[in-house]
């Protein structure tokens, strides 16, 4: 992880360019999420989108990373690589995406359900990403890193779920992976000091079992222990007058899907 890299307001702007075309982006595959979808045919849209709108994909050729999507399905937890397996009914998808524009990279995931999912794979992906802006509450200035993965692990584990350990959110700028790094989970008052001008990648990724993982044989998937589903949703947000601000958004996927939620109002 690298240092930390407090950003202007000319910078945030920029900033948020980046982390709307990747929430756009994730609006446009919202529509495309379905049984019978194939994941190698969205991550061509993904990227034919994203140049369209004058960025690069972000992750593209990022540590030899051979997509522009990460692609998780079901017990995957993140890094999936796109394959020719389709969607089916019941599935849930945990798609990450980044875009690199005007020198800055935007970062973002949601998990989607694909057809009719089950009862308590509802309650995780519900859980999972209130818990994002439980955590996204605490990142404001005077904080400390531990104060959100405090927040974001206390909220999971009444649920009986796993925080995952070995991968966290981190700051965002230049490079895809700043300082400081995020963790899910923490002790109250521990850790650096949130600072005006500072953004962050916040991602829980929670799982329904164990918070136990295993990288599989082709080096990059993450996947649970357990073999239980896993949730992963993550915003880009600034500190701007000493309170979050989002950079990213899920308004696009919701306006795909017919959904309405007041959930980001607090944060606009
Ligand atoms: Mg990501
Ligand atoms: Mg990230």
């Amino acid at each position: 992880m690298g240092a930390i890299i407090l950003k202007t307001p000319e910078e945030i702007e920029l900033m948020r360019e980046s982390a709307q075309l990747v929430s756009k982006t994730l609006g446009m595959l919202a529509k495309e999420v379905k049984p019978g979808a194939k994941p190698l045919e969205l991550d061509k849209l993904a990227e034919e989108f994203i140049r369209d709108h004058g960025g690069a994909p972000g992750f593209l050729g990022m540590y030899d990373f051979p997509n522009t999507l990460n692609w998780s399905p079901n017990e995957q937890v993140v890094h999936g690589i796109p394959d020719q397996t389709p969607l089916k009914d019941g599935d849930i998808i945990s798609i990450d995406c980044g875009v690199f524009m005007n020198g800055f990279y935007g970062d973002h995931a949601y998990t989607f359900e694909v057809g009719e999912v089950a009862e308590e794979t509802k309650a995780l992906l519900k859980t999972a990403k209130e818990s994002l802006y439980i955590g996204i509450e605490e990142f404001k200035a005077g904080n400390r890193v531990g104060d959100v993965g405090f927040a974001i692990q206390k909220y999971n584990e009444a649920q009986g779920y796993g925080i995952v350990r070995e991968l966290v959110g981190h700051g965002l700028g230049n490079s895809l992976h700043e300082g400081p790094e995020m963790p899910n989970y923490g002790k109250r008052g521990r850790g650096k000091v949130f600072k005006e001008g500072l953004v962050v990648a916040i991602e829980p990724m929670i799982n329904m079992g164990t918070h136990r993982v295993i990288q599989g044989r082709d080096g990059w998937t993450i996947k649970t222990a357990d073999g239980k589903p896993s949730a992963h949703f993550e915003h880009n947000i600034a500190i701007v007058a000493g309170k979050p601000k989002l950079l990213s958004t899920f308004q696009y996927i919701y306006d795909a899907l017919g959904i309405k939620t007041e959930e980001e109002v607090p944060f606009k």
